[in-house]
């Protein structure tokens, strides 16, 4: 998702409350120093305008949420959602996730959400994809040992290459869906993405995956 830029989103940004403007600074330092709480951190990673994270936030008040979002322009939508919401347990990051371990410290994130990620569609391109081993291996390095990784798409061939770097990544598989909103136990308690609504009101299956390391002896 790349909206038109938005002229001042940037200083909106900078301005706002609501996102954390030197994130290298909270490593290891989120739940002290930003939640003030001891509550566990949840993450998704490309955000856009931040429906899901925010409907899980207001769902779960006993969990903090971060979006991760590259964009000005579309992190500008979600600062001005969470201006109206103002929910105490959401932040926003405006970072490309390819610098995800110089935020975070080893163990410290429960879960990550990877939400219609962006396809990359050509070869050159698939370890800028968010579901690739590139990225698995970082988010290795962030997830306290039982997290899991939860990634939802329509796009069929972006799904089945993420399911081969799961296992190439020596990941677990624990959940898989190939039509989210007919599965009776994967569709328990879903919330719907901004891209999810839209690509299933034309009809499209969503696919999701829940993943987890591999333990020893596994
Ligand atoms: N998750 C939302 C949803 O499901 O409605 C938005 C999906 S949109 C297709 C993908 C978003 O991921 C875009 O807003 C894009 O800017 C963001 N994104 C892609 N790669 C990213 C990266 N490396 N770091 C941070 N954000 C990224």
């Amino acid at each position: 998702m790349r909206l038109r830029n938005i002229a001042g989103s940037r200083e909106v940004i900078a301005d706002s409350d609501f996102t954390v403007k030197d994130p290298n600074e909270k490593k290891g330092l989120w739940k002290k120093e930003v939640f003030c709480n001891d509550n566990r951190i949840r993450i998704e990673i490309g955000m856009g305008k931040g429906r899901f994270i925010m409907d899980m936030a207001a769902l779960n008040p006993d969990v903090n949420y971060i979006g991760i979002e590259k964009y000005s322009s579309v992190l500008l939508r979600a600062i001005q959602k969470q201006e109206q919401t103002l929910l105490p347990n959401v932040k926003f990051i405006r970072m490309d996730a390819e610098d995800i371990t110089e935020v975070f410290a080893p163990g410290e994130v429960d879960r990550i959400y990877l939400n219609f990620s962006d396809p990359w569609p050509k070869d050159r391109h698939a370890k800028r994809r968010l579901p690739s081993r590139q990225f698995l291996a970082r988010y290795d390095s962030i997830l306290a040992p039982e997290g899991v990784v939860e990634f939802k798409t329509d796009n069929r061939d972006l799904f089945m290459f993420a399911l081969e770097e799961v296992e190439s990544a020596g990941w677990n598989l624990d959940q898989v869906t190939y039509d989210l909103h007919s599965d009776p136990v994967m569709n328990v308690g879903n919330v719907m993405t901004e891209y999810e609504e839209r690509f299933s009101s034309l009809g499209n299956p969503i696919y999701k995956y829940i993943i987890s390391r591999k333990r020893k002896g596994e």
